[in-house]
C-alpha cells in the first residue's frame, strides 16, 4: 500500500503568521521543524497502519521546507517545483492508494489562519462550480479524478471544519484553534504529532482506490483584489471576464482544471507590483 502526503506549511503546528512559513526567515527556519514533525508524524501512523511505502510531495512555496534529515528512513520526498500537478504531484501514477492532506489551510477571503488559494493575498475568492474553494477543495477534486481517496487531513479548525464539505471520510486532526488570520491557540508539537500518528493509523484502513470520477466540466471563477490582475489573467487561453475583478474558465477534466488554475496564479504574480499590488 502507497500513501502520497501533501504537506503544506500554513496549517502546520505553531504556524500563525506570515514570517513562520516565508522561506529564508528565522521564523521559517524555526517553524520548518515543527512542520517536519507533523508530516513524520503521519508517515509513521501510516506504516504502524501497515502501508509499504509513504511518498511526500512537498507543497509549499519554492517546496523546500521539510527536513529530510529528521524523518524516518523508510520516507521517500519530493522536493522541489515544477510539477504537473503541483501540490499533488505523484498521485496521477496508479499506485497511490490514499492521500493525506498535512498543513492544509481555507481558502482565500475565508475565515482561518493564514488563509488563501494559491496567491499569498491577491486572490480574494475562488469558486468551483459556484463553490467556495480551497486549495483542499481543488485538490480532492484532481485525486478523485484518479481514483484516490483523501484519507487524513491535518490544519487548523476552520481548515478542519472546510475539509468536511470535500473529504468527509478523512480522519482529521486541528493542530491549532483559529483566533484570527495571524493568531491561533496552538497546541505542541508533542502533542499533535501523537494526535496525528494516531489518526493516520487510523486513516489507513480508509486508503481504497475507488473509480476514477468523472465530472461534469470544472468551471472555475477568480476574484482579485485589483482589476489589472483579473485584465493580467486573460492571457491564458479560456479565461475570460466576468467581473471587475473576475475571470472564469471552463476545463473538462480538473487536470486540465488545476493546470490552467496555475497558469492563471503564475501569470497574476507576475502583475504585482510591491507597492500598489
Ligand atoms: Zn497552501
Amino acid at each position: 500500500m502507497k500513501i502520497l502526503i501533501s504537506a503544506d506549511m500554513e496549517g502546520a503546528t505553531g504556524v500563525t503568521w506570515p514570517a513562520d512559513v516565508l522561506p529564508g526567515t528565522p521564523q521559517w527556519e524555526r517553524c520548518r521543524s515543527m512542520f517536519t514533525s507533523d508530516v513524520n508524524a503521519a508517515a509513521l501512523g501510516f506504516f504502524d497502519g501497515g502501508a509499504d511505502e509513504v511518498l511526500v510531495n512537498e507543497a509549499h512555496w519554492s517546496m523546500r521546507n521539510l527536513l529530510l534529515e529528521q524523518m524516518d528512513e523508510r520516507v521517500q520526498m519530493l522536493t522541489g517545483r515544477h510539477k504537473s500537478l503541483s501540490m499533488v504531484e505523484g498521485v496521477q501514477h496508479g499506485d497511490v492508494d490514499g492521500i493525506a492532506f498535512i498543513g492544509y489551510h481555507t481558502g482565500a477571503g475565508m475565515e482561518g489562519v493564514l488563509a488563501h488559494t494559491y496567491l499569498a493575498n491577491q486572490l480574494t475568492g475562488v469558486w468551483l462550480n459556484g463553490k467556495r474553494a480551497s486549495e483542499g477543495l481543488l485538490n480532492a477534486h484532481v485525486v478523485a479524478e484518479y481514483g484516490v481517496p483523501v484519507v487524513l487531513f491535518t490544519g487548523d479548525d476552520l481548515a478542519c471544519e472546510d475539509a468536511l464539505g470535500y473529504a468527509p471520510e478523512a480522519r482529521k486532526v486541528a493542530v491549532k484553534d483559529h483566533v484570527s488570520r495571524y493568531a491561533a491557540v496552538c497546541r505542541t508539537p508533542a502533542r499533535t504529532a501523537a494526535e496525528i500518528r494516531a489518526a493516520a493509523k487510523d486513516a489507513t484502513s480508509l486508503a481504497v482506490r475507488h473509480a476514477p470520477v468523472r465530472g461534469e466540466d470544472f468551471t472555475v471563477e477568480m476574484e482579485f483584489d485589483a482589476e489589472h490582475l483579473a485584465a493580467a489573467a486573460t492571457v491564458v487561453p479560456g479565461a475570460e471576464r466576468s467581473g471587475e475583478r473576475r475571470v472564469v474558465y471552463t476545463s473538462e477534466t480538473m487536470y486540465e482544471c488545476i493546470r490552467t488554475f496555475k497558469a492563471v496564479t503564475t501569470i497574476v504574480s507576475a502583475a504585482v507590483e510591491e507597492q500598489y499590488g
